[in-house]
């Protein structure tokens, strides 16, 4: 989209990369004991050389952040979130009644379009909670059909910036990832004020982000797939790759190549 800026990631008050760089190998959940690296996607929980490492904060509202059943298995940036801010963020997995203890005239969600008001616009005394749906958009929009109390939500929305996710999207690129979307919400709730209070969620989010660019930074050579995208890998030899890849339909699979290549574990937001 053309106007959306790329936001500042540099900036951002927050310095994992003395932390996770000292965790390189892959460590036993110890809840699930699916081995595993930094944290386990499935329990939301750190490895135990992290524990009480990882920067915990608190949030001025709370979050359900809802999972689509069949993606119970995707990785997703969601879980960033409620390892930085566990009080105030719970992951919860889509069911008929998951929301009854919600009331929906306090609750706003996260759900961009026409009727959606900027949470910059939302009087902060309006509402007690925020729902974001961690899904693809036919299931974000299959979820409201089928759930009134989602439908009497206030919908709510945040300014586009131009994603820092490392993949191809087909779609446009002021989509952002789930945690760029959490994180913006509780940056754009607090207003000019804002002073890097909520920066701790993007902890594990730059890390990545540093991590690849530095990968490519390191290795000009690398071939430049086509599923990043344009401009994203910011070094100046780029050279387009003779035999691109195909453009995956699937999602998980193209960018479990990409991480499988540089050793780490996907880290991805379904479309
Ligand atoms: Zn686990």
């Amino acid at each position: 989209m053309s106007g959306v800026q790329p936001y500042d990631i540099d900036s951002l008050k927050v310095d994992p990369k003395p932390l996770l760089d000292g965790c390189s190998e892959r460590l036993p959940c110890e809840t699930c004991g699916k081995k595993t690296k930094f944290f386990c996607y499935f329990c939301c929980k750190a490895v135990a050389p992290l524990e009480g490492k990882i920067p915990q904060i608190r949030l001025p509202f709370k979050m359900d952040i809802l999972k689509h059943a069949k993606e119970l298995d995707g990785k997703s940036t969601a879980v960033h979130a409620k390892i930085v801010a566990p009080e105030d963020i719970d992951i919860i997995i889509y069911a008929d009644a998951c929301l009854r203890n919600v009331d929906p005239t306090r609750t706003a969600l996260l759900f961009p379009g026409p009727d959606a008001k900027d949470i910059a616009d939302l009087d902060p005394l309006s509402f007690d909670r925020i729902v974001v749906i961690d899904g693809t958009w036919s299931q974000a929009k299959g979820m409201i059909h089928n759930n009134p109390r989602l439908q009497l939500m206030q919908k709510v929305t945040v300014k586009p910036r131009k994603t820092r996710f490392w993949r191809y999207q087909n779609l446009d690129e002021s989509f952002m990832a789930t945690i760029e979307a959490i994180y913006f919400l509780y940056r754009d709730s607090v207003g000019d004020s804002y002073n890097g209070e909520y920066d701790a969620l993007m902890f594990f989010y730059k890390y990545f982000y540093d991590f690849i660019q530095s990968e490519y930074a390191a290795n000009p050579e690398k071939p430049y797939h086509s599923k990043h995208q344009q401009g994203y890998i910011a070094y100046d030899k780029a050279v387009p790759s003779k035999n691109p890849r195909p453009r995956y339909q699937d999602t998980r699979a193209k960018v479990n190549y990409e991480f499988d290549e540089l050793g780490l574990d996907a880290v991805f937001d379904q479309e």
